[in-house]
């Protein structure tokens, strides 16, 4: 049959496979042994397609576009568009038109940027998938998967496409996302019924179902929009829409705003027309004005755009979020638990140590490379010599799924980097895996889970006769020996000496496996767990190396000066645990606390234990979940990391969970918020860097923002309530805030974290936005911004300038004082009379260099004299508009030297 009928029989029988015995799958999608050859994949892909879902269907840009028009500020500014076109006041009219376009064109452009950042960073979070091809395991992009490709399930993966399992192992399915039982399904090889219904189909895994369990062989029978997932057409992950909790309380808090200047506006009518009787019309004009130049309708827009931004700079720095809130939430973690095997530690293994009865051997070599000699005592051994050491070695190469491989010189392994380790062992004894797996076939096995901490083989060697061999965590090794092995052969096991080395060898930050074997073949011919529960004997404790990374020990000091705790979480012994905590600052001279402790607890104790202790050793996740728990209850917010299937209650309940994306499963991914490219510790610090500078981002374009448009609000409302002739004519506002109020602003969107950000304690996590400091400091600086505009146009105007002119220099004053503002804004507290302070930010200087032609032109240009009654400026004039820009910009700064030195005051409490 060639790969067309396949096609062929593929499409007009695809609810079939489920009553198809393995046998004949695999010769109805002519799959070898080894998996599909790699050109025939590449053919079938070509065929079929890629295995992926239709994306949903996205709203047409022209719809996008429309949809900016739907926001409140926008109505009134289009409401006060129209009742000046019935009026007949063009020229209004046109320029608050203006406005709502530039600001629907900027919010479409910025939303299209976002949605562009977002769908990249989904892009990075593809699943992958292991298939056998061309007789070797390789991971692929799932996307690439083809009917009669030969996929390996492991716990914890998202099962990839439509398969017809072959061989399983202990395979248990969570199908809710088809079946909607959550209750997980035992899955087997056989053939069912042709009328079987979904949930009893055990033969069959199908895609976007969870293996919560155990290990299978499956081969592909459907991909993309041919499986059961895709006829019900429903993407089960995705990134949440862009919104997070603190941008919907700036949303409501701009409907309030709303609101207010209305009322505002209505009041300043009534107080002009009856009060000091100003014509309605005149009046009505103004008051549209006033209205539009103070409403911050820039504000959703660039809160989007921030967030969008910092997203990203978070990518490009391997982290990658998967829920927006995520990143408000970053800025203010107090407490990261973090795994230690690979995000604190390099995940490079080598095997340093083999302690057997009696010998202890050192072995010599760094990394994969399988160069490095054993010795005892200094002196160099040959291992054959040493029964017990070769039978170790066998054993940890036997009991072993990983892969070593030799690329350009460079060796890398497949697998587990532990069980890697081993391998080289095995390789530096002489003893390659290829030998070992042809002398001594594996008939079954029990692979490792971090549940129970062991993997079992089961062999026959060279004549036949059956072994088991058991490597795992020293603890449940011992538990399940009777006796070792030692150069006389089997003798009963001394347990102390071997919990001695144990601790010994722990205690210099070596990781622990035990070795075991046992005589025997297990019942039924099939390893069970029953048939590792006695009987064995042990033949050594291996020691290995992982050090810490070198950026994980500068993080954890980082995080530590940023008043953010570090535990370390692991599911290692305590004493390693211990050690290597020391070598990262992490827990140092206190005690490691065991997951059997914790267990113990009750949770009162538990809370207070956890924020003591920063070392959890031999924990599960059960243990992580309750540690989140308490540190929460302990008023922390919490950043939580973890890499399997059972962490994804702990990665949910954490404020921030962190899933790997190197060596987390596929459960652990969809439950965290962040998912790190580089499974690095370093990242997280990174990330929270990040988090922190899109919280003061947003701060600092709401501090611009609102100032600048108080202040001319104000300036208008003082000359109405003193009655002072109208320093801005209604045009003159309406285009002062179409110049500046979404243009300047935007630049602070783009404003990099601030030196000292990791300096600073994190900030509390309910502390609202509009303290009142925060209002103070729009009030401050509204009333700077009036001082100068209306003491300037008053001055001139006392001075017998012209109207004309004193308006166009109070216009101009305005706009300057704002751009000036804008370089005050940068930092919140810290100055800016610096280098870094006045040009740190190329799109502040850009913003400013945008204005600066828009202002000549309204000044100087006869078109804009006639529209805007504007008048031209002489140079004494200019520089006098200059000046009282640079009023505001000094007092600002000095308004914030005061509060530095409060801060300081108030930080060193009374004398
Ligand atoms: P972390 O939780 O920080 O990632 P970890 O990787 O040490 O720590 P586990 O993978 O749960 O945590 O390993 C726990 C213990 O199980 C190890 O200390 C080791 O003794 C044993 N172990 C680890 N990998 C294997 C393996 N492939 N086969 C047998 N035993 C293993």
């Amino acid at each position: 049959m060639n790969a067309r009928s396949t096609a062929g029989s593929f499409e007009r029988a695809p609810d079939q496979w489920h009553t198809l015995r393995p046998d004949e799958i695999r010769h109805h999608l002519q799959t070898p042994h080894g998996g599909l050859p790699e050109a025939e994949a590449r053919r079938r892909l070509a065929q079929y397609g890629p295995n992926r879902l239709a994306p949903p269907k996205r709203r047409g840009p022209l719809l996008r576009l429309l949809m900016q028009f739907h926001n409140i500020l926008l109505y009134v500014m289009m409401g006060a568009a129209a009742i000046t076109a019935v009026l007949g006041h063009w020229v209004d009219t046109g320029v608050l038109l203006a406005a709502v376009v530039i600001n629907a064109i900027i919010g479409f452009i910025q939303e299209g940027k976002a949605e562009a950042a977002l769908d990249a960073i989904r892009a990075m979070l593809s699943p992958h998938a292991t298939v056998v091809r061309d007789g070797h395991r390789r991971e692929i992009d799932a996307a690439d998967l083809v009917p009669g490709d030969l996929v390996l399930l492991g716990s914890g993966d998202r099962v990839p496409a439509d398969l017809r399992l072959v061989s399983v192992h202990e395979l248990r399915v969570e199908e809710a996302a088809l079946t909607g039982e959550s209750l997980p399904v035992e899955k087997g090889t056989e053939a069912v019924a042709a009328d079987a219904p979904l949930g009893d189909r055990y033969g069959m895994a199908y895609s976007g179902t969870l293996v919560v369990y155990g290990q299978a062989k499956g081969i592909v029978v459907g991909t993309g929009g041919a499986t059961e997932l895709g006829k019900i057409n429903e993407l089960l992950t995705g990134i949440q829409a862009l919104s997070t909790p603190l941008l919907r309380q700036i949303d409501r808090f701009g409907r309030f705003l709303a609101i207010a200047i209305l009322a505002i506006a209505a009041a300043t009518f009534l107080l002009g027309t009856l009060g000091r009787g100003h014509s309605p019309s005149e009046m009505f004009m103004m008051v549209v004005a006033l209205a539009a130049s103070a409403i911050p309708e820039g504000l959703p827009a660039i809160m989007t755009v921030t967030l969008a931004l910092g997203v990203q700079r978070m990518a490009r720095r391997n982290a990658i979020v998967r829920r927006l809130p995520a990143v408000e939430t970053l800025g203010s973690v107090t407490v990261i638990c973090s795994d230690k095997t690979g995000t604190l530690t390099r995940n490079e293994m080598t095997v340093q140590r083999v302690v057997c009865a009696g010998h202890v051997f050192d072995v010599g070599g760094v990394g994969y490379a399988p160069v490095g000699d054993f010795s005892v005592d200094g002196h160099i051994i040959d291992t054959d010599r040493y029964p017990a050491l070769s039978l170790a070695i066998r054993a940890a190469v036997l009991c072993n799924d990983a892969h070593l491989r030799e690329d350009d010189g460079l060796w890398r392994v497949e697998g587990d980097p532990t069980e890697g380790a081993l391998l080289v062992l095995g390789d530096k004894a002489g003893f390659t895996r290829n030998v070992a797996d042809s002398d001594w076939p594996r008939r079954d096995s029990i692979p490792f889970e971090s549940q129970h901490r062991f993997m079992a083989t089961y062999h026959r060697d060279a004549d036949g006769e059956p072994w088991i061999f058991v490597k795992g965590a020293p603890e449940r090794i011992l538990d399940i020996c009777t006796q070792q092995f030692d150069h006389d052969g089997e003798r009963p096991l001394d347990a102390d000496y071997w919990r001695r080395m144990a601790t010994d060898t722990a205690a210099q930050g070596l990781r622990l496996l035990g070795l075991a074997c046992k005589r025997a073949a297990p019942a039924e011919d099939h390893l069970r767990f029953a048939d590792v529960e006695d009987g064995y004997t042990l033949l050594a404790l291996v020691g290995i190396i992982d050090p810490p990374r070198e950026e994980a020990i500068h993080a954890v000091g980082e995080c530590h000066r940023a008043g953010i705790r570090v535990k370390m979480i692991t599911g290692d012994h305590a004493e390693t645990a211990r050690a290597i905590g020391a070598q990262l600052a992490i827990g140092i001279g206190k005690p490691a606390v065991t997951g059997a402790e914790v267990a113990i607890m009750d949770d009162a104790a538990l809370r207070r234990v956890a924020m003591e202790v920063d070392v959890f050793a031999r924990a599960s996740p059960e243990h992580k979940l309750r540690l989140v728990q308490a540190l929460q209850d302990d008023g922390q917010v919490v950043a939580m990391t973890g890499d399997g299937v059972n962490d994804a209650p702990a990665l949910k309940r954490a404020d921030v969970g962190v899933a790997m994306g190197m060596k987390g499963t596929e459960a652990a991914k969809e439950a965290a918020d962040v998912v790190l490219t580089d499974d690095n510790f370093a990242t997280i610090a990174a990330a929270v860097r990040e988090g922190r500078a899109v919280y003061d981002n947003l701060k600092k374009f709401i501090l611009f923002m609102l100032p600048t448009n108080g202040g001319e609000a104000l300036v208008v409302i003082a000359a109405i309530l003193f009655e002072l002739t109208l320093p801005l004519t209604p045009a003159q506002v309406l285009w002062i805030n179409m110049v500046t109020s979404s243009t300047l602003g935007l630049a602070l969107a783009f404003e990099p974290p601030e030196r000292n950000i990791m300096g600073r304690m994190p900030r509390p996590p309910r502390e609202a936005l509009l303290s009142g400091f925060f209002i103070w400091r729009v009030v401050m600086v509204s009333f700077l911004m009036m001082t100068g505009a209306l003491g300037l146009f008053l001055w001139e105007m006392e001075h017998g300038t012209s109207l004309e002119t004193a308006r166009t220099m109070a216009v101009n004053a305005v706009v300057v004082a704002e751009m000036f503002y804008l370089v005050n804004s940068r930092y919140i507290f810290a100055p800016v009379t610096n280098r870094e302070g006045l040009t740190g930010n190329r799109y502040v200087l850009a913003a400013i260099a945008a204005c600066i032609p828009l202002q000549l032109a309204f000044t100087h240009a006869p078109a804009m004299q006639a529209i805007f009654g504007s008048a031209d400026l002489s140079v004494i004039e200019w520089l006098k508009v200059v000046g009282a820009g640079l009023l505001v910009f000094c007092v600002a700064e000095l308004e914030k030297l005061v509060m530095r030195r409060a801060r300081v005051a108030a930080a060193e409490g009374p004398a």
